[in-house]
């Protein structure tokens, strides 16, 4: 009997969505399963933006964002939702000069700046020091991008979870809740930190430790944030990474809104996906108050609102996207996977369809986590 879909997908986050948008657009029969709601709390996509940036050590990964920029502009147009919104970046401590490096290495434009030049010209974060501007980056509205992915998406369902997956070879059978069962010629797992739990039922071994992350939500102070930026500069706040510490602190503005967001990359606790405990930690944002005290004047430190999210860390912060049998896994975006979205979109959906995708294959491989007599990608 042939399959029920030729591609199923599991989970309708960013990456499950970004899959499915491809699949669809090549006139594929594809079904997106989630077994929440689009954007949900307990999703790795939630929330309202993301810091979109060029500025990575990696020249791989800078080529990669400039790819996705590219991809991204045309979910924009296809849509017509506004969803990258152009905003300078200032990265500064420690690590700024490999980052500088790394960008110029890909050719990406960057721009060092002096203590006193980053003062002059960005006055609303207080640097410290000297600072890299990245003139080429973004704040992404992602509500928007997940309401533009999902409408392009014909057969999503919610309120579905996938239990079990079974390859016999010939095609994928699914168990769901409720004892449902269906069957794909080809399986897309995208199910965030859910999905070690879900391809363990398939025999597939796939590192994963979440950690459950909070973010805080900064209003003005009386007085608006100092200064606007000289002409040339993109309008409003800046973006800032700090390289300087672990966790590494790390703020953008809000699309559409007063607000300021700010957090500090992996420094939550571990979590399983299914027990997140969404309770403001008290100890963190404490941590996240000081921070913006240090390198936001003209914001009240008190956050208005905060945010628990779930990040799917790898050992390696490098994400998984990979194939065994006629199963192809997207996962493991460790906390910055958003504003590569529709480039892994792109590459999962090609692996899917058999293609010869132009990832690099060993990188972001789950061979890379066997010893090296077992390893290789796409094995099992
Ligand atoms: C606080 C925070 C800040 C971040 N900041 C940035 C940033 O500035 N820039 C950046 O690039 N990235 C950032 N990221 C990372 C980015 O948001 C994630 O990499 C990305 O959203 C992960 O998408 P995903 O589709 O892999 O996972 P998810 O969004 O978690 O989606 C997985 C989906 O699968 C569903 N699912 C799971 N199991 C099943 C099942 N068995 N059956 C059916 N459905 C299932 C889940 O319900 C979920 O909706 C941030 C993340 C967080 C948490």
């Amino acid at each position: 009997m042939p399959p029920d879909h030729e591609f199923v997908v599991v989970g309708a986050g960013l990456l499950g969505l970004a899959t499915g948008r491809v699949l669809a657009s090549r006139g594929r029969d594809v079904l997106v399963l989630e077994q929440a709601e689009i954007g949900h709390e307990g999703g790795g996509s939630r929330g309202s933006c993301r810091i979109f940036r060029l500025g990575y050590d990696d020249p791989g990964y800078v080529t990669m964002a400039r790819r996705a920029r590219e991809l991204w502009r045309d979910l924009e147009q296809e849509s017509g939702q506004r969803i990258l919104r152009p905003a300078a970046q200032l990265t500064f401590g420690d690590g700024l000069h490999a980052v500088r490096d790394g960008m110029q290495r890909a050719g990406a434009p960057c721009e060092l700046l002096t203590a006193g030049e980053a003062a002059a010209r960005f006055p609303a974060i207080a640097t410290g020091g000297p600072a890299l501007l990245e003139p080429e980056s973004c704040v992404i509205a992602a509500d928007s991008a997940l309401r533009a992915l999902t409408a392009a998406v014909p057969l999503v369902r919610t309120g579905i979870r996938v239990t079990g997956i079974e390859d016999d070879g010939r095609q994928v059978r699914l168990r769901a809740d409720g004892g449902n069962v269906l069957t794909a010629g080809h399986v897309i797992v995208c199910a965030g930190p859910w999905t070690a739990p879900l391809l363990a039922t398939a025999g597939i071994t796939v590192p994963s430790a979440p950690t459950l992350e909070q973010v805080a939500y900064l209003a003005p102070a009386d007085r608006p944030p100092p200064g606007d930026p000289p002409p040339g500069d993109p309008p409003g706040m800046p973006i800032f990474i700090c390289h300087s510490a672990a966790p590494m602190p790390y703020g953008l503005p809000v699309p559409d809104s007063p607000l300021y967001k700010i957090g500090l990359h992996q420094s939550g606790p571990a979590t399983h996906p299914d027990s997140q405990d969404q309770a403001v930690d008290a100890a963190l944002i404490g941590q996240l108050s000081r921070l913006a005290a240090r390198h936001l004047p003209g914001y009240d430190p008190r956050p208005v609102r905060t945010e628990r999210c779930i990040y799917d860390n790898t050992p390696d912060e490098d994400f998984i996207l990979d194939q065994a049998g006629r199963i192809i896994v997207g996962s493991g975006t460790s906390g910055h996977g958003f504003k590569f979205g529709p480039l892994l979109g792109d590459w999962l959906a090609s692996l899917a369809c058999g293609e010869r995708a132009d990832l690099p294959a060993a990188r972001f491989g789950l061979g890379r986590f066997s010893p090296p007599a077992a390893a290789g990608s796409g094995s099992r």
